[in-house]
This record gives structure tokens, C-alpha cells and sequence, in this order.
């Protein structure tokens, strides 16, 4: 408005006037929001204007023509304007910009009708004349019978913070906020916020422990005014605590068929599920009845195959119980109770209340592990062994690493790690160079060579050089070479020197399926507990623990996975590892 006013001073100069002289002890500003909204719609306006003029013959010429000289509460004309058009006296204490510390809005409403009707008794049965609050629309007659229906929704559940809310229908807002700005004071409280306040304090003399707040609710009670109905939006219970999983064969969450996708099928004996136990149910199913809950949901500091074994002090994990009716129970008795139930394949410790921003903390902690592994030593070939060595692509190096800070700056300038190489698809085959060299290699050699070559072939060695390449070329490639197996004490010394080594992976295929086919580096940061047995078929097994890196591929650190992960123990003993089984032996966080 300002701005109207500097672009036109000779339009607005009457008005100037009429403002200067009639509201120069108010404490609120004639040129804000308000008017511009007025104008914006003047059709509205001039409705209003029209009602005015067939209500009140009382009223001087000015408003019948010029809506906008009403002046707006708290002067005096502007609070007999508002009982006029029928405001109620909760609306009247909300716009009218008189309340006191003290008062209710409603008390602060009938003390301006009170002054209003003194001088003007006429208006006195005005409410009667038009009974429909042009504000609230008599909403707040019903603010008790509101804070009863909240009341009652609440009644089934445990809770010490409530928040409020309400839902209008848009017009009835958008229209309440037009006339208030044109009308009430300053500053004035919208109907929502009023309203809210108001139910507030009519539930507040009846909820006993329960404080109403505007943040960290448990419950958050929205009422529908148009509807009168209460939609309660519950917030979960968070229960932290640690899992052991000492049975392979069980997934850390519930799984379910998937043949009927968890409806219940023969298949699955009508249960949804593809394996009967999960770490989720066992923790969560004995909780959910507790708590009244209606479901839960589980969030584990990152997670374990289901043939993996959980060790050590167990992995952290948050469960979620969602639309509890209680949200205190004995965790201790209850911690017993589910490790008696679990019957010893799963045992939880460290079980105490958590909240949602722990579950944040649990899945954005890399955590580092520990795990176990066995594997059986078998003979590996030249030819294999070519294969386990073969040259890494790094140009498909993950550069999106978690938590690296600075760090990661670095890495993204780093050369071949530019975003465009990513687009080049990993070759699927891994190619070595044959053992069996073509007739070009073999007429590039010095006879020498071929020799040794004839003779390492157990070959004839002599002849000329033509007469040895034909007999080299018909021999067709060589057998398999097998390399010997190593010693127990190279064994050691190899798992031992792993610790440091900083792993190139790429995805096994495995997991191809959902993770990108990147090639990831991740360090092996400890190896220890070396214990080397024969089996029953006089075949070696190899166990050792080892700490590395989150993300780390394990059991591939051991086999090689066919040259995807490299450096490997089998390529570093020569020999061929059959991984038996992998635990995390333990989970270093929290
Ligand atoms: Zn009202
Ligand atoms: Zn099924």
C-alpha cells in the first residue's frame, strides 16, 4: 500500500486525511495486508458493504458507498462494526485487539459488546438477528463438545503429550482470513489457531498427566470440523537393543511367501511366510502384544546374510512398534521372555526406549564387523590362478562412499573416476591370456625359448625352429597345471599380511541384481585366530577371524570371486578356497 500511496498522492489525499484524524492513538498500521486484499476483491466487499447498508439504517452516508472507511478493530467504530455483523464473543475477545492478559477471548469479547451496547442499545439482540458468527461460523459454540469427542478418541491409549490440530474446509479460511484482515485487529489470531487454543483449554481441565504441546507429541489428535470427527495419528514406540543370531537359516526381517506374496498359500502352509522365523518376529511379535501395537517395523545396524551367524556383543537394532495403546512395559521381563521364546536361536541384549532419531543414527552408521569364516583348501590351476589375478577396471571405482567428509572431495577429482566412465559397462567375462600361445607368439620367440617351452610341454626338444613350432602347435593347449598346496605356515603369514590390504571389489554377481556393478575399495583392517584342521577326507579347512571395512564382501575376499575381488587368501596361497560358512564374529558400534 505504501507504495500505491507514493505512486498516487493525489488519489489517496482525502483518505490520508480521514485516517490521520480518526485513528491517531491506535498502535496498528492502516496500510498493511488487509487492504490489499480488499481490493483484490472488491466483489466480495461490496456483497458485505450491501448487508451493512440493508442492516443498519442507523449508519452515515460514507459507508454505504465506501466499504473501505470502515476503520478496523480495536477503534471504537470498528468494534461496533464487528457486533453488528453478528460476530459472536469468542470471535469479538479473538479480532477485536482488546484482550488482557487475564481474560479469556470470550471474556474479552463480552467486555467490548458490553461498551458497544452502552451507547448503542439497539444492537443488543443483534445475535439474534443474525446468529451465524460471520468468523467462526458458531464453530466455538461446539468447542466443548470437540474437546469432548478428542477426549474420547484418546481414552484407549497411554500418553503424556498431545498435540492439536484441525482441519477446515479451505473456503470457509480463506474467507474467515479475509474478513479478519479487513476487519480485526493486528495481529489477531486466525480461526484455526483460536479455535485449537480454545479446545485446548476446554481438554486441558479434563486430561489428567497429559500435557498439550506443539512439538515431540505422542499422539497428534486432528479434528475435522466440517465433520466432527477426530483422526488420531499415533506415533510409534522405539525399543533399541542388540541381537545375537545363533541359528543359520533365519533372515533378519520377516520374509514373506513368495509364491503369495505374504497373503497365505499351500505353499507357504498358509503362514506368508517363506521362513517361518525371522529376527523381526522374534524380537517383535511377544512385543506387539505388549505394547497393543499393530504392527512393527525393524531397523538393524546393517545386516547379516540368513546363512550368516550373528556373534560377539550382537548387531544394534531399533524396532518400531506403530499405533501402540501402551508405550511403558517392563523391557527387562520382556527381554527374558523373548529369549526364553526364541529358544536360544536368537538372543537380545542391551534392550532400552529409543526414539525415531536413533533408527536414523542405526541405518547411517557404517558399523565395522568382525566375522568368522572357514573354508576348505583345494588345488588351483595355472590357468585359475590367471583368472584370480586378472587386470581390475578401476575406472568403475565407487566414489559414493558414506560419511568420507573430506576425503571424498579429494577422491572425486581423482583420475578415471570422472562420472561419464561409469556409463562403459564392465566387461561380464574376465579374459587372461591363454597358456597356449599362438603361431605369432611362437615365430616371435628365439629358439631358445622354444626350447624350453618344448621341453616344459615334455615335448622333443630338438629340431629346427619351424620343426619345434608345428610340434608345440599340435600338442594343442598343455593339461592343467595344478599348483602345489601351501605349506600351513604360508597360509598363516598370508591371512596375517592381509590385515592393512585395501580390497578392490567389484559387485559379485551374486548381488548383481540389485546393486550397481561398481568396483569398490574396501580395507581388511585385522586378521587373527588362524586354526588350520584336516576333515575326514584328509582335505585341509582353514578358519580364521577377520575386522574390516563396512561393505566389505567377505566371503569373496576369500575365493576371489573369479578375479572381481582382488587381491584374494586364494590368490595369494595359490590354492582354490571353498568357503564352509562365514559369522559375523562381532559388530564394533555403540
Ligand atoms: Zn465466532
Ligand atoms: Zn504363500
Amino acid at each position: 500500500m505504501s507504495d500505491k500511496q507514493q505512486d498516487n498522492p493525489d488519489d489517496d489525499e482525502d483518505w490520508m486525511q480521514y485516517s490521520n484524524a480518526g485513528f491517531g492513538q491506535t498502535d496498528y498500521s492502516l496500510w498493511d495486508e488487509g487492504e490489499a486484499q480488499v481490493e483484490a476483491k472488491p466483489s466480495k466487499v461490496s456483497d458485505l458493504a450491501n448487508e451493512i447498508d440493508a442492516d443498519d439504517d442507523m449508519e452515515d452516508d460514507q459507508l454505504s458507498t465506501h466499504v473501505e472507511e470502515i476503520p478496523r478493530a480495536p477503534s471504537p467504530a470498528g468494534h461496533k462494526h464487528l457486533v453488528r455483523i453478528g460476530t459472536c464473543d469468542h470471535c469479538l475477545g479473538r479480532v477485536g485487539g482488546k484482550k488482557m492478559f487475564d481474560q479469556s477471548i470470550e471474556q474479552a469479547g463480552i467486555a467490548i459488546r458490553t461498551s458497544i451496547l452502552r451507547g448503542d442499545s439497539h444492537l443488543e439482540k443483534i445475535r439474534e438477528d443474525n446468529p451465524l458468527c460471520p468468523f467462526c461460523e458458531n464453530l466455538y459454540q461446539e468447542s466443548e463438545l470437540l474437546a469432548d469427542i478428542i477426549f474420547d478418541s484418546l481414552h484407549p491409549y497411554e500418553l503424556k503429550r498431545v498435540q492439536l490440530g484441525a482441519r477446515f474446509p479451505k473456503d470457509q479460511m480463506e474467507s474467515e482470513e479475509e474478513i479478519r484482515k479487513r476487519f480485526g485487529a493486528g495481529g489477531s489470531d486466525a480461526l484455526k489457531t483460536g479455535l485449537v487454543a480454545e479446545i485446548a483449554k476446554n481438554l486441558n481441565q479434563r486430561l489428567e498427566g497429559v500435557k498439550i504441546v506443539n512439538d515431540k507429541p505422542q499422539i497428534v489428535a486432528l479434528i475435522d470440523v466440517l465433520t466432527l470427527t477426530v483422526e488420531l495419528d499415533i506415533r510409534s514406540v522405539y525399543i533399541y537393543g542388540r541381537y545375537q543370531k545363533l541359528e543359520r537359516g533365519i533372515p533378519q526381517t520377516r520374509w514373506p511367501c513368495r509364491a503369495c506374496k505374504g497373503r497365505g498359500c499351500s505353499r507357504c502352509n498358509e503362514t506368508g511366510l517363506q521362513y517361518l522365523k525371522s529376527v523381526q518376529d522374534l524380537i517383535g511379535n511377544p512385543l506387539i502384544e505388549r505394547f497393543g501395537a499393530v504392527e512393527h517395523s525393524f531397523h538393524g545396524m546393517g545386516r547379516e546374510d540368513i546363512d550368516v551367524r550373528c556373534m560377539g556383543s550382537g548387531r544394534p537394532f531399533v524396532i518400531e512398534m506403530k499405533s501402540p495403546k501402551t508405550r511403558t512395559i517392563d523391557l527387562v521381563q520382556a527381554m527374558v521372555d523373548i529369549n526364553q521364546a526364541a529358544q536360544g536361536s536368537v538372543i537380545i541384549t542391551s534392550m532400552r526406549e529409543s526414539n525415531r532419531s536413533e533408527v536414523v543414527r542405526i541405518k547411517e552408521t557404517p558399523a565395522e564387523k568382525s566375522y568368522a569364516i572357514r573354508f576348505k583348501l583345494l588345488p588351483l590351476s595355472e590357468e585359475e590362478f590367471a583368472v584370480l589375478c586378472a587386470p581390475v577396471d578401476l575406472t568403475h571405482v565407487d566414489v559414493q562412499e558414506r560419511g568420507k567428509g573430506k576425503r571424498n572431495k579429494r577422491r572425486k577429482n581423482r583420475r578415471g573416476d570422472r562420472k561419464d566412465d561409469h556409463t562403459k559397462p564392465l566387461p561380464s567375462v574376465i579374459e587372461t591370456e591363454t597358456v597356449a600361445a599362438s603361431e605369432e607368439e611362437l615365430l616371435a620367440m628365439k629358439k631358445g625359448e622354444l626350447v624350453e617351452l618344448a621341453t616344459s610341454l615334455e615335448l622333443s626338444k630338438t629340431g629346427t625352429k619351424a620343426v619345434l613350432i608345428e610340434r608345440i602347435m599340435q600338442a594343442g593347449p598343455p593339461a592343467p597345471t595344478y599348483f602345489e598346496l601351501p605349506t600351513n605356515e604360508i597360509i598363516r603369514e598370508v591371512v596375517s599380511k592381509l590385515a592393512g590390504v585395501k580390497l578392490a571389489q567389484r559387485t559379485p554377481e551374486r548381488v548383481a541384481h540389485r546393486r550397481a556393478d561398481l568396483i569398490r575399495r574396501r580395507v581388511v583392517y585385522e586378521t587373527s585366530d588362524v586354526v588350520i584342521d584336516i576333515d575326514e577326507d584328509g582335505e585341509r579347512e582353514v578358519e580364521f577371524t577377520l575386522r574390516c571395512e563396512s561393505g566389505t564382501y567377505v566371503k569373496e575376499t576369500v575365493h576371489g570371486d573369479g578375479g572381481r575381488t582382488q587381491p584374494s587368501i586364494s590368490s595369494l596361497i595359490k590354492a582354490k578356497c571353498d568357503v564352509i560358512w562365514l559369522d559375523v564374529a562381532d559388530i564394533h558400534a555403540d
